[in-house]
């Protein structure tokens, strides 16, 4: 079945609600999502029931992160009337095809799947030993395949959990079939470009790290945090050459700043024709420019969150309906339809 009449192949994906947004989600993710809205048919999913399966034991962040996330999207630029934002508990279907799916799903698939090892081993700090942390790639599945999802826009480390799905998907459409033919299209991943981008400190920007630059930091944070950012270890004096690409700050430039002035850092730098504080200036301009209208965006949303979370409740209900006509088929093919059938009377004999 193509999953939609207007033929647009469907994207499914989702986000975690851990809070606001830094540079590094904006673009590993954001970034591209903003840009499929009008190639496919999207939906994006604040999916709050994975962030229970590690903190489950203080929920209370789970619901103003929901909204804090929401409020990014909207500031980076996805539109309601181009894609369909919805929160994953509003939508209780998916815990239906979670259990369906958890009763097919065998458990050596699971503890296979690479993020379930590392994030136990590096996660210490939690008791991660339950049924809902080795799941989440069960949820994961329901979640996606609920909407028949053609492509699944993930980063390399991610495609282990598109494959696992596409397994369960056959495990499923082997077991059932719906009116004779498959129910679940196999998703496929949408390798999305995920650029290095480097936190103030020159590891990996994570919130964990604390050296993020957030999509909501103001003009004076953001040229602050990039004074201190650190730089090309080579280049100890101003007069001493440096390179861009062993530089952090260099890194920045390659990712938002525009040819000239990247060919005014490449040339500067190894020139040592320009100093670090300069060239970080420039880095911040480029980042003001970029987080200036997302911010004002965001501004609407912020003076009226009613608006944002009507538009995270129309979204829910236009996936409730896609979700629930999947659902009637799966249920269909399981044998398990709600509806009620008479039990037959015995023949009756003459
Ligand atoms: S001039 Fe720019 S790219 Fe070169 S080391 Fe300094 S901050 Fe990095």
């Amino acid at each position: 079945m193509p999953s939609e009449s207007n033929q647009r192949k469907r994207v499914l994906s989702g986000m975690r609600p851990t809070g606001k947004l830094h540079l590094g989600n904006y673009v590993g993710a954001l970034q591209n999502w903003v840009g499929m809205q009008d190639q496919y048919e999207c939906f994006f999913c604040v999916v709050d029931w994975h962030a229970l399966t590690t903190d489950y034991a203080d929920t209370s962040q789970v619901k103003p992160n929901s909204i804090e996330v929401l409020l990014d999207w909207l500031a980076a630029g996805l539109d309601p009337e181009r894609c369909t934002m919805f929160l994953q508990s509003h939508v209780p279907l998916h815990a239906e095809l979670h259990l369906l799916f958890s009763m097919i799903t065998p458990l050596g698939w699971l503890e296979r799947v690479p993020t379930y090892k590392e994030q136990r081993e590096n996660i210490t700090d939690k008791d991660l030993s339950t049924y809902g942390f080795l799941g989440y790639p069960v949820l994961q599945a329901a979640d996606i395949l609920i909407y028949k999802g053609d492509f699944v826009p993930v980063g390399e480390d991610q495609v282990p959990h598109v494959e696992l799905t596409r397994e369960i998907a056959r495990r499923f459409n082997n077991f059932y079939s719906f009116n004779g033919r498959s129910l679940f299209p196999e998703p496929q991943p949408l390798l999305t470009p995920t650029p290095k981008l480097p936190g103030t400190d020159g590891r990996k920007m994570s919130k964990s790290y604390g050296n993020t630059i957030m999509l909501t930091d103001p003009e004076p944070v953001v040229r602050q945090k990039l004074k201190t950012m650190v730089t090309d270890p080579a280049r100890v004096r101003r007069s001493d050459p440096g390179n861009p690409d062993l530089c952090p700050v260099g890194d920045l430039h390659k990712i938002f700043s525009d040819r000239t002035t990247l060919a005014k850092v490449n040339e500067g730098c190894r020139s040592a024709g320009i100093g670090c504080i300069e060239c970080k200036g420039w880095a911040a301009d480029a980042l003001v420019n970029i987080l200036n209208p997302m911010q004002e965006r965001r501004k609407k949303y912020e003076d009226n969150p009613r608006l944002a979370w009507d538009i995270l409740e129309a979204g829910s209900a236009r996936a409730s309906k896609v979700a629930g006509a999947t659902m009637n088929e799966v249920r269909d093919a399981m044998g398990m339809s709600l509806e009620y059938e008479a039990p037959r009377a015995p023949q009756a004999t003459k």
